[in-house]
């Protein structure tokens, strides 16, 4: 008897330990190297990077035209670059384009010429933003779309450089719907900021399926391109639809910035759905938040919107604890990934798919 009990006993030792190795705690948060792959500083102080390093972030710093033209391209790459130069081991650059001269002959000379002079500055990849597809247009007033073959050669020039595009096209699909049957709090409170981004009261614009749509044409005309889809590559609503993409174009990897809400939507809705995707999809996917300085909040709040972002995720990513979160209105379980699924989630993948050299 005394026997078997200690092999039951040395057995759940053995059990516990094995636990302990296969996934992080939540004492681990900063000594694990992570990377926020989706980051916007538009700011000159440094407390973003200086929180970044406390936590043991590497970060890439995303510029994009918000459809305002070259000055707002070059506003938000300077400021990254400052970033940049002062802390290079931190910090990391996508840049941008503008595409508010869309009709001048010399349009595609200048991108080109543009991205030339980032990528020998170290960019890693360019982004291309929502007003592509949602609000730009050509001299003839008709929306420009990502699959215009104008863009070909940008696109074939940025894989020939060996540089990533990350896309943000279209919007999360609750942009197309009333306010009240938007599945997370965030993007009630944006859409009801942002009247003229919010779908559901625009009907003569391209439906969320459209824009999805052209999206997947440009992929497919560019399967040797890595495109990384911001945002949960607007599939945020499904894992499924995801996943389905992933299949079909083996270059496609996502962000989860801004989009964790929907996450824990889904973990609400099936949990041990949501775990399998990221187990199953583990070299696909990578951490970003789409955390943001302009200067505007006092240093004290900024610093606190960080933390409590970074680590609310740790604790979800890691461990199986419930949770609320005010970005929804249920509580959900952690899904605690094994260790090195969460190292390449957090880390790894970046390195991969940006080519970042850490
Ligand atoms: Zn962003």
């Amino acid at each position: 008897m005394k026997k078997i009990l200690s092999i039951v006993f040395a057995l759940g030792l053995l059990v516990s330990c094995t636990e302990k190795d296969s996934f992080y705690l939540i004492e681990d948060y900063s000594s694990v190297k992570k990377t926020d792959i989706h980051i916007h500083i538009t700011a000159d102080r440094p407390t973003f990077v200086e929180k970044a390093k406390t936590d043991n972030f590497h970060l890439v710093n995303v510029a994009l035209e918000i459809n305002k033209g070259w000055g707002d391209v070059y506003f938000k790459y300077n400021h990254g670059k400052n970033q940049q130069e002062q802390n290079p081991e931190t910090v990391d650059l996508v840049t941008a384009f503008a595409v508010s001269d869309w009709d001048d002959p010399a349009w595609e000379d200048r991108v080109i010429g543009w991205l030339d002079s980032c990528f020998n500055e170290g960019a890693v990849g360019v982004k291309v933003w929502k007003n592509i597809g949602m609000v730009s247009r050509d001299s003839s007033g008709n929306l420009i779309t990502i699959d215009d073959k104008k863009f070909d050669p940008i696109f074939e020039h940025i894989q020939q450089s060996g540089k990533t595009l990350l896309g943000h096209l279209g919007e999360p699909k609750n942009c197309w719907l009333p306010l009240e049957e938007m599945t997370t709090n965030n993007d009630r409170t944006y859409f009801e900021k942002h009247p003229e981004y919010h779908m559901y009261k625009q009907p003569g614009m391209p439906s969320h399926e459209e824009i999805i749509a052209s999206r997947d044409r440009m992929l497919e005309k560019h399967p040797n391109l890595r495109f990384v889809g911001a945002h949960m590559g607007s599939l945020e609503y499904s894992v499924d639809s995801l996943a389905a993409r992933f299949e079909k174009f083996p270059n496609m990897a996502i962000g989860l910035a801004a989009r964790m809400g929907q996450v824990f939507f889904q973990t609400v809705e099936n949990r041990e759905k949501v775990r399998d995707f990221f187990i199953k999809y583990q070299d696909r996917i990578m951490y970003g938040t789409d955390l943001a300085d302009n200067g505007q909040m006092t240093e004290a709040s900024l610093v606190n919107r960080m933390d409590n972002t970074w680590k609310r995720d740790w604790e979800y990513f890691v461990t199986d604890h419930m949770m609320e979160s005010d970005l929804i209105n249920s509580p959900f379980q952690g899904i605690q990934l094994p260790k090195e699924v969460v190292d390449k989630v957090y880390y790894k993948n970046a390195n991969r798919w940006f080519a970042l050299k850490p």
